[in-house]
């Protein structure tokens, strides 16, 4: 509960986190929201409404799982409670969702929805189906303070946390929209979860032939700026009892924010990926802004030191692919040395540039990219090209800012047109 109740939340400026008040509209019924609580944040919850430290532990356990295996959102249908106390629970808390304000889906059959907070922020997640798995991509934050040149995210005003319910919330509206909540009553396979790390080599999809496979913190926002949310969701995300998403099916993506990676490998344990996207001090400084704290070799070190990646793990370098910016022979060269005096155990993830209005940058032409991917691989790293999915819909890497935002920039623009007449 210790996130939800608390009225300072960390947002972060610029460079650091500062804290400010949070901005959470408490619920107009004063009912408590138990999504993305953990089991003892649960237990805590039911304590405080009233039950004994003996019944709460056992009820914890079965609200858990009703929540997170299950899907459950109603207490009427949590069948192994006893009728009172479904009623007692529904008079007291709710299981909720973010609100979905649009859906869309690209022709290439990603789908991406705008979501609304109980305090009115808007976000959006996306969901990436492919031959032998279905991602999804989930956003952090709203907004993002880091402003990078190339990215229509961090040109967004609006900035707040995501909280672990809202951070949770999305991976529950995928599964409900995807249908993919065990049925049935509460038998064997209700209670029998899988193990969280079992699947990790399954060929195709999940064994239980589930589409969603597999997580990536790549949505809006910067996730090492909201660490303990993120991780708390995590956790929540990759119990055995719940969800059960094998922390080798969840990547982590991070600007670089280097004081927080060590913790990130401790205390959450996922894959990591790093946005370089250049290899000099001048055009990264450009590109991601946080490189004029936290510099290319020192996050390097950062990613030689991380102590989960592995040969079997290893950690991904993002690299966007922008015209006559960072996509020369010479770069690849450099890209090739720097991972290679690191000794980093490491593939290259080639993202060709996706567009928004308003941007001057352009994609590095298809031979570029080639040619790129080409002297990275022949330096023995791989180098896949990223084909770009759901550009038609605003749902590519980096092309997300939700809709308010964009209607209160025309709004804006509106206001000062009729000034300027007002004036004229
Ligand atoms: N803030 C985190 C995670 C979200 S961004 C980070 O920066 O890593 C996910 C990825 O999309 C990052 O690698 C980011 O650099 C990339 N990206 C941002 N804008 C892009 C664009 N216009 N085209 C292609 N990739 C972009
Ligand atoms: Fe933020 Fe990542 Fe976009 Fe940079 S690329 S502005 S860190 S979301």
């Amino acid at each position: 509960m210790q996130s939800a109740a608390s009225p300072l939340m960390p947002i972060p400026g610029p460079i650091d986190p500062v804290p400010v008040p949070r901005a959470v509209t408490p619920r107009e019924d004063g009912r408590i929201d138990l999504m993305g609580l953990s089991r003892p944040q649960i237990k805590g919850a039911l304590e405080e409404a009233g039950l004994d430290v003996k019944a709460a532990k056992l009820r914890s356990k079965q609200l858990f799982h009703w929540l997170y295996h299950r899907g459950e959102t109603d207490f009427e249908a949590m069948t192994d409670l006893a009728k009172p106390m479904r009623g007692w629970m529904a008079e007291r808390f709710v299981v909720g969702r973010p609100q979905v304000v649009e859906a869309q889906v690209s022709t290439d059959g990603t789908r991406k929805w705008l979501l609304r907070s109980d305090d009115g922020q808007d976000y959006e997640m996306v969901f990436i189906p492919d031959a032998d798995r279905g991602t999804l991509c989930v956003s952090s934050q709203v907004g993002c303070t880091l402003n990078c040149s190339f990215c229509h995210t961090g040109t967004m005003r609006l900035v707040r946390n995501l909280t672990p319910g809202e951070i949770v919330g999305q991976v529950m509206l995928a599964r409900d929209a995807l249908g993919e909540w065990p049925k049935g009553n509460m038998g064997s396979a209700a209670i029998g979860a899988n193990d969280a790390d079992e699947d990790e080599d399954a060929p195709q999809y999940s064994p239980d032939g589930r589409m969603l496979t597999n997580i990536v913190m790549m949505g809006m926002g910067e996730p090492l700026y909201n660490f303990e949310h993120v991780r708390d969701a995590l956790k929540v995300v990759m119990d055995g009892d719940g969800l059960a998403l094998s922390r080798r099916r969840i990547t982590l993506s991070t600007s670089g924010v280097i004081p927080m990676m060590a913790r990130a490998s401790e205390e959450i344990g996922v894959n990591l990926a790093v946005s370089l996207h250049a290899v000099t001090k001048e055009v990264r400084d450009e590109l991601v802004p946080l490189n004029r704290k936290y510099g290319i070799e020192e996050l390097l070190q950062a990613c030689a030191d991380y102590p989960k990646a592995s040969n079997a793990r290893r950690i991904t370098f993002e690299y966007v692919m922008i015209r006559d910016k960072n996509d020369s022979d010479e770069d690849a060269r450099e890209l090739v040395r720097l991972i290679r005096k690191y000794k980093l155990p490491a593939k290259v993830n080639l993202i060709p540039f996706n567009p928004w209005p308003g941007t001057d940058y352009e994609c590095s032409t298809p031979e570029r990219v080639r040619a790129f991917s080409s002297i990275v691989f022949e330096g023995g790293i791989s180098a896949p090209v990223r084909t770009p999915r759901g550009r038609d819909i605003m749902a590519a890497c980096g092309q997300l800012k939700s809709a308010s935002e964009k209607k209160s920039k025309a709004e804006m623009k509106r206001l000062a047109e009729e000034k300027q007449a007002a004036l004229g």
